[in-house]
């Protein structure tokens, strides 16, 4: 289907995109990587008045140290959050979770900060951020201010953000001992589960963890029950496993689609947390 008529502009700065929102009043829509937001409009079931193109804003591109911690720029491709060597070498949970995002095409139009205003259940970065306990950094017309990502995944494509905000970063303290590891569903590379997990590790036992899901709920969220089984255990893989197995277990209401049932989810959420915990553990 042809999208309605719509007016399109180019925002050339953070500010100058708050500011092209604030004078759409409530019309506007950004548009980063397309990859979401344009499908959504051919079906008419988005139909902005104003497209505001952030794509191009040099201020919202890029992963970088800021006082020990990495922040990634919204506009950040996929592509190049997935060849990231700063992110290779301090916290490689993340360029590999934008490895496994769709195809080529995909990865080098999608943007990080599409992907989580969008918060597709089947999304990969969600689960990533939330095992990293990254917050989310917003501007909008009232400042600044930032969220932690366990309180912006609030639903099924409902996040903390309100209409005349704009996400400009996430930020998060790196952290080695971290994986991802997805089931992913075969013709667009979209989680059916994935699991990224992130230790902390001390003298062979893990000290904490943290877990995020997608895939399987209607959001993103941390596995807390495994969380808390897994501190004070020892840090080898076969008793980490072990807690992992039963991570699908306190599950309720699961996604069920032609790709995947409910009981078949649960069952992969504990395969796939079991996955990331031993990888994350092989990192350290
Ligand atoms: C074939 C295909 C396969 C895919 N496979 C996967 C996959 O395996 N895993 C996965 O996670 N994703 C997958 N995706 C989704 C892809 O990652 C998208 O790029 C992403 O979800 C949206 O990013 P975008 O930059 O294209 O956003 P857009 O489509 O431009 O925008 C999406 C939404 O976010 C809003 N928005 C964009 N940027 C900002 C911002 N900075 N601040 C506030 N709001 C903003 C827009 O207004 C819109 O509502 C796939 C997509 C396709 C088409």
């Amino acid at each position: 289907m042809i999208p309605s008529a719509f007016d399109y502009e180019r925002a050339t700065s953070v500010d100058d995109a708050v500011a092209r929102l604030a004078a759409a009043g409530g019309a506007g829509k950004l548009i980063a990587g397309g990859h979401s937001l344009v499908p959504l409009m051919k079906l008419r079931l988005n139909e902005p008045g104003t497209l505001i193109d952030i794509a191009r804003i040099p201020e919202l591109a890029g992963v970088r140290e800021v006082d020990g911690a990495i922040e990634i720029g919204a506009g950040t491709v996929h592509h190049a959050v997935a060849t990231s060597d700063l992110l290779r070498a301090r916290c490689p949970v993340v360029a590999e979770t934008a490895a496994t995002i769709g195809d080529p095409q995909v990865r080098n139009r999608g943007t990080l900060g599409g992907s989580i205003a969008h918060a597709d259940p089947a999304a990969d970065y969600p689960a990533t951020l939330l095992a990293l306990d990254a917050e989310v950094r917003i501007q909008g017309p009232r400042g600044a201010r930032t969220v932690a990502a366990r309180d912006f995944f609030q639903d099924l494509f409902t996040v903390d953000l309100a209409g005349d905000e704009l996400i400009t970063a996430v930020r998060f303290a790196p952290v080695r001992t971290a994986a991802y590891a997805k089931l992913y569903q075969r013709a667009s590379r979209f989680a059916i589960v994935g699991v990224a997990a992130a230790l902390d590790v001390a003298g062979g036992t893990v000290r904490s963890a943290r877990l995020g899901l997608t895939g399987a709920l209607s959001h993103a969220v941390r596995l807390t029950a495994v969380e808390e089984a897994l501190a004070g255990r020892p840090a080898d893989a076969d008793s980490v496993a072990a807690e992992a197995a039963r991570a699908g277990d306190g599950l309720s209401d699961l996604n069920a689609d032609i790709h995947a049932g409910a009981d078949y989810r649960r069952a992969m959420v504990g395969v796939f947390a079991q996955r990331a915990l031993r990888a994350a553990l092989a990192r350290g």
